[in-house]
């Protein structure tokens, strides 16, 4: 068998033989890359049928604050760059930027070697080289989904909507688990001083979190629903927008998605942020450049707009590449 690296259906990503990461498929070792739902799935039919879980572990500690069952007898912790034998393969846990405990993977097969970044942006997410197939995560995946501005902007962007608008009560910060955490600690960092607040399983992580980026967050309050004529911040779950929307205050969604501004006002008091935690369409061609692996996977099940980006990888950088799993619609254009 080559040394080789497929996104197979339901988004689970296959490295060698033995490996597969962020979906469940039979096979002896399962990788959670981070946190986020759609790289937990079928997580605990893997907890079932496969030997061992391996995640880094501050993942391990995400998984179980937000309610993912994994026993210890199956459970790899496995810090970045400890390499471990695993049968024939050898695999490695790299860092990636996305959100606290986030890795990309590495495995050594009989004859070759071959990643997967998982979710990541640039710049802190260190290229894996050498490699035989790269299967890249490429959510913003065409130019047309390209942030205009760096992070720091939307970051300034919601330090200034912030400071605007604290004054007339509680500004709501809505953001997915994990984001909501480095933009705590990023706000820290700027001299944002007002208290913190967030529901509960937030500040959970922001605990988890705060170790992993080296910064004291254990200021946050629990969210009690008294807080709504006091000036502070609120850290809410994205889930929980609509539905606190009409209480008093300003409402911020972080999103990636917003592609017309740093901020941009989308309703009364309601404003977009556009934050994000991954890549954008020149930062995953400016990864690949600097990996310089001999093909490409582009993750289609995750991404939007995949297609295109493994033809684009294919015509600019001149690396074989391919979107899977091939999906209809856009997938075959
Ligand atoms: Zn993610």
């Amino acid at each position: 068998m080559a040394c080789t690296a497929d996104v197979a259906g339901r988004g689970a990503v296959l490295l060698g033989e033995g490996v597969v990461a962020d979906s469940f498929w039979p096979r002896p070792y399962r990788v959670v890359t981070h946190a986020h739902s759609d790289h937990t799935m079928g997580l605990s039919r893997s907890v079932r049928e496969s030997l061992f879980i391996i995640a880094t572990p501050t993942t391990f500690r995400f998984l179980e604050i937000l309610g993912q069952k994994v026993p210890e007898a199956k459970r790899l912790e496995l810090p970045y760059d400890r390499r471990i034998a695993l049968e024939d393969e050898v695999l490695e846990l790299k860092i990636a930027r996305h959100i606290a405990g986030s890795s990309q993977v590495l495995v050594e097969c009989r004859g070759g070697v071959v990643g997967y970044t998982g979710d990541f942006k640039m710049p802190g997410t260190p290229p894996m080289q050498g490699l035989d197939v790269l299967v890249i995560d490429a959510t913003y995946g065409s130019p047309r989904l390209q942030r205009r501005w760096g992070e720091w902007d939307a970051l300034a962007a919601l330090v200034s909507l912030i400071e605007d608008n604290i004054s007339r009560g509680p500004v709501w910060v809505y953001g997915y688990n994990g984001k909501l955490q480095e933009v705590m600690v990023e706000l820290r960092r700027r001299g944002v001083t007002y208290p913190f607040i967030a529901d509960e399983k937030t500040v959970k992580l922001a605990r988890v979190a705060a170790e992993f980026y080296g910064y004291q967050l254990d200021d946050v309050r629990v969210y009690t629903g008294r807080e709504h004529g006091e000036s502070v911040v609120l850290f809410m779950h994205a889930s929980r927008s609509r539905g606190k929307r009409r209480l008093p205050g300003t409402h911020i969604v972080l999103t990636g998605w917003e592609l017309r501004a740093p901020a941009a006002r989308v309703a009364d008091n309601v404003y977009n942020v556009s934050f994000s935690d991954h890549a954008t369409f020149r930062e995953i061609v400016e990864y690949v450049r600097e990996a310089s692996p001999r093909m490409v996977v582009v993750d289609a099940y995750r991404g939007k707009d995949a297609w295109f980006t493994a033809r684009y990888l294919e015509r600019v950088l001149g690396i074989r590449s391919f979107a899977r799993p091939v999906v209809g619609g856009g997938a075959g254009g």
